[in-house]
């Protein structure tokens, strides 16, 4: 199954568009509610207002409150924003931690944003347990725990841990795409063969292809031999449009899907 999400998955990485540390912490920080797309909209702005920490600590809250409004949740947000900038500050200097335990103490960071901060800002593997994450794992009889942590431990039991982070992007990607929470696409999944839910949503293409999401979704279809409508996909060499589906690469692909 591994291998089937690394090929299923080639574009998979960190949704949320930042440049340091400290921007990937603000944005995870923002992104709770609220989608990864919606967060991409706001932090542009608010990273040129607010570039560092001691930025976010002396930030008037009602400005901050403002420019982060429509993520939600934003007075809470603005609270974690400034406690954590005053805090990179007093205790770090002005510069982001890279170790869990420092992250965890730091307003606003749980468990979940540490994984994502260590994995994608400083390379140190991690994996990231969100809603998707632990609903596929359990899907597939990976773990039958709930509590996220332990979800944590028992996948890092199971994945080498160089391809933690990654494999939590591809996890992650194939929730927020194929495998979703109320109608999996599972007619339409490149799991399937090894996946023990498999039925858990409609098994018939035409259905399960309509399910299937995002801008990677043609070459996702053409994983599994669909053309866009469901349908069994032309052979390659008999039709162009058969070529394009299968040669089809979600390159580029910057395109939230929540
Ligand atoms: S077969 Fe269905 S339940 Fe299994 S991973 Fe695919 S979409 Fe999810």
């Amino acid at each position: 199954m591994l291998r089937e999400l690394t090929d299923t998955h080639p574009d998979a990485h960190c949704e949320l568009d930042f440049r340091t540390p400290l921007e990937l912490a603000v944005a995870t920080i923002l992104s709770a509610q609220s989608t990864d797309k919606g967060v991409n909209l706001v932090t542009p702005a608010l990273f040129a207002r607010y570039p560092t920490a001691l930025a976010y600590a002396e930030a008037d809250r009602a400005e901050l409150e403002e420019m982060i409004h429509s993520t939600g949740f934003f007075r809470n947000k603005a609270s974690s924003l400034i406690g954590l900038g005053a805090a990179v500050v007093e205790k770090h200097g002005g510069e982001l931690p890279h170790t869990l335990d420092e992250l965890v103490a730091l307003p606003g960071i749980g468990r979940k944003t540490a994984n994502v901060i260590l994995g994608n800002a400083f390379d140190v593997p991690g994996i990231t347990v969100d809603t998707h994450f632990g609903r596929l794992v359990r899907r597939w009889g990976w773990t039958a725990e709930e509590d996220p942590v332990k979800v944590e431990h028992a996948i890092g039991a199971l994945v080498p841990k160089r391809d933690w982070t990654m494999t939590s992007h591809r996890v992650i990607f194939h929730g927020r795409r194929v495998c979703h929470a109320r109608k999996p696409a599972c007619g339409a999944c490149s799991l399937a063969a090894d996946c023990p839910a498999y039925g858990e949503g409609p098994t018939d293409p035409v259905q399960a292809a309509k399910l299937v999401k995002g801008p990677s979704r043609p070459f996702l279809l053409a994983r599994v031999g669909l053309a866009d409508d469901g349908e069994p996909a032309p052979a390659p060499a008999d039709s162009p449009a058969g070529l394009d589906a299968a040669a089809a690469t979600p390159s580029a692909i910057e395109q939230d899907v929540p």
